[in-house]
């Protein structure tokens, strides 16, 4: 019998699934079993248009079956078959979607085996992954309409043979001789039931066709309480419904608790889930999970995020990064989509308008479903935010600030006013009137922002401020300027919006002599603040920093803990309090001993310094200070 060539592309891919490295080779299976699955499809929709033909559901179905001493798996199914035409031109070339993308890749990267190795496990490329752990294929299929049935035979390369051959019904039969294992490679795995059985619901369970496979149960031997004796029994291994397919009435909390676990999503329970079934210029069905716990890896850049992606019940991919914006990257599930082949590329999919579409519809859905949480189960959130809350704050920092008409009602700060965590939007509706800003205090922790000397004079008015102790969090607010036209403003910027107190203490700072102490207070430390004021903030405490411009001093902590080599400097001014007891001894040492007023601004500054958390540049000298003073 006369051996025919495959086409050449189809060689080279050829070659590389024989020869392949890639690890998750049992995806073979997955391949085979939605082929069949399309196949039936097609009888299907022959038979919705043929009135000659009926579908019996019971006659269509997809077996698996295999013989361990013969190294044997056998996937058959009762679909469309081929003819021996079809046989041939089917699986004697590769002209799909996947296989073209897959040449393009091959043309612009020179390392074939790494990137062939990447499409297998990403797209699949059907039929032909059958060879990574195959000796022999055998395909023997009879198309609708046809009486007659033929063999398609190869062993890989070199070609393939095909020949008429008897079959009693209409459909296919795939059979794969396993290869002997290597000393690199198992492949007697695929000859074990469990392993069949674990692999097929893995990645097939929620194909529409029964999958039956004989399985290995247990009895209660025949009038005996306590004796069991195996059994073999056909089952269907595979659970045809999925849970996004059924209508979500019939679910309960429970359903979709089970999926989430189920799916490996994650081990918390999750605080919400979205079932999304959209018709129309886009149609797809969604579960999606608002998980509760931040996954250990969430924060690192080891965590990969995205959804499960079908096609028509298949699962494609396992990691859709494309279908969720950075900030949502918390979120779990899979979307399903009919409108998706099965073999398309990643490349692809990231220009594929349908997948846009479906990512554009999920982020509205998510938004508005932590809106809800929210509103109404306040608790909920405040632990959904406790976990994520810092991702949504990246997000309004990112990208320029696209994204924060998104995700600025989603925030929340502790506030000093309610001792819990608010939002904006709650802030701005308890504002008094003449309330210019939105104040605000970073800091290490609510602790010590509670103990700022800055925060004094804001507090003093009465006003809120929300307490930043993130380090996202300043940048976060630096992007959005503003919330409902109120500016934001830190309560150790300048202009506090504060007036009142304004005048009193510009006259300190206007008396000639004060004039003339500040400058001198100025020139002791022209080298490490920028200036030197009489504070209208401070109300008990003597002084203080505060800062001009765009950079806060906790902005500088964060930098100055990045890599690199630049360290930006925030620009700082020494506040110092008119009304304080410390005043009048610096007027006095002003007078009349001026080592002194150089020693109290040395232990001032530095003080002032610690209160910020920031170094001092000399702890040895300021200790040695405190003693001159108190000696
Ligand atoms: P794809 O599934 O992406 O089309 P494959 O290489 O897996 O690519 O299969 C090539 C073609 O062979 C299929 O499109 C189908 O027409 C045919 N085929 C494969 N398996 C079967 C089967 N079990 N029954 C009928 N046709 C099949």
């Amino acid at each position: 019998m006369a051996v025919k060539q495959f086409k050449a592309e189809s060689k080279r891919l050829l070659e590389l699934m024989i020869n392949s490295i890639y690890t998750h080779k049992e995806i073979f299976l997955r391949e085979l079993i939605s082929n069949s699955s399309d196949a039936i499809d097609k009888i299907y929709y022959k038979a919705l248009t043929d009135p000659a033909l009926t579908f019996d559901k019971e006659a269509y179905y997809i077996k698996v079956e295999f013989d361990k001493e013969k190294r044997v798996i056998k996937v058959s199914d009762t679909g469309i078959g081929m003819t021996k035409q079809e046989l041939e031109d089917n699986l004697g070339i590769i002209a799909k979607s996947g296989s073209l993308a897959f040449k393009k890749e091959n043309e612009t990267k020179d390392s074939e085996m790494k990137n062939g190795s990447e499409i297998i496990g990403q797209f699949g490329v059907g039929f032909y992954s059958a060879f990574m752990v195959s000796e022999v294929v055998t395909v023997i299929s009879r198309a609708l309409g046809s009486d007659e049935g033929y063999k398609w035979e190869s062993k890989g390369t070199e070609g393939y043979t095909i020949e008429s051959c008897t079959k009693d019904s209409v459909g296919t039969e795939v059979i794969l001789k396993i290869k002997e294992n290597t000393a690199d490679e198992n492949y007697d795995e695929f000859l074990e039931e469990y392993r069949l059985k674990e692999i097929i619901k893995k990645y097939s369970d929620f194909i529409r066709y029964p999958i039956k496979m004989k399985i290995t149960t247990t009895k209660l031997k025949e009038g005996s309480e306590k004796e069991y004796e195996e059994y073999i029994e056909e089952q269907v291994v595979n659970s045809m419904v999925p849970i996004w397919k059924k209508n979500k009435n019939e679910l309960s909390k429970e359903d979709y608790d089970n999926f989430y676990s189920d799916r490996r999503y994650g081990f918390d329970k999750p605080l919400r889930h979205v079932h999304i079934s959209a018709e129309g210029t886009v149609s797809y069905k969604a579960v999606l999970f608002i998980p509760e716990k931040t996954p250990f890896d969430f924060y690192t850049r080891e965590y990969e995020k995205g959804l499960e992606l079908y096609a028509n019940g298949v699962l494609i991919m396992n990691k859709c990064a494309d279908l969720l914006p950075d900030y949502f990257s918390f979120v779990k599930g899979m979307v399903d989509s009919e409108d998706l082949s099965l073999n398309i590329s990643r490349e692809m999919l990231q220009h594929d308008r349908q997948l846009k579409l479906i990512a554009k519809n999920i982020k509205t859905k998510i938004k508005n479903e932590l809106e809800d949480l929210l509103e109404k189960e306040r608790e909920q959130y405040e632990k959904f935010y406790q976990s994520f809350g810092r991702q949504l704050k990246y997000g309004i920092y990112s990208d320029f600030g696209v994204n924060r008409e998104t995700l600025q009602d989603l925030l929340m700060f502790y506030s000093s006013l309610e001792k819990k965590p608010v939002t904006l939007k709650e802030y701005i509706s308890r504002m008094p009137e003449e309330q210019k800003y939105i104040y605000y205090a970073a800091g290490e922790s609510i602790e010590r922002i509670e103990k700022m000397p800055q925060t004094e004079g804001v507090l003093d008015k009465g006003y809120e401020i929300l307490f930043l102790t993130d380090d996202v969090d300043e940048f976060a607010i630096k992007t959005l300027r503003e919330y409902q036209e109120k500016e934001f403003k830190s309560v150790a910027g300048g202009d506090l919006g504060i007036e009142e107190s304004e005048t009193e203490d510009d006259a300190a700072e206007e008396k000639q002599e004060n004039q003339e102490l500040f400058a001198e207070i100025k020139s002791l430390l022209a080298d490490k603040v920028k200036d030197v004021r009489a504070s209208k903030r401070l109300k008990t405490h003597p002084v203080c920093l505060a800062t001009e411009g765009e950079l806060s001093i906790e902005m500088e902590k964060i930098l100055s803990s990045l890599p690199g080599e630049q360290k930006p400097k925030a620009d700082k001014i020494l506040e110092i309090n008119p009304k304080h007891e410390v005043f009048k001894s610096l007027q006095e040492a002003y007078e009349k001993d001026r080592e002194k007023l150089k020693l109290y601004i040395n232990l001032l500054y530095n003080q002032a310094l610690l209160m910020e958390g920031l170094p001092l540049e000399d702890p040895v000298e300021f200790a040695n200070n405190i003693c001159k003073v108190m000696g």
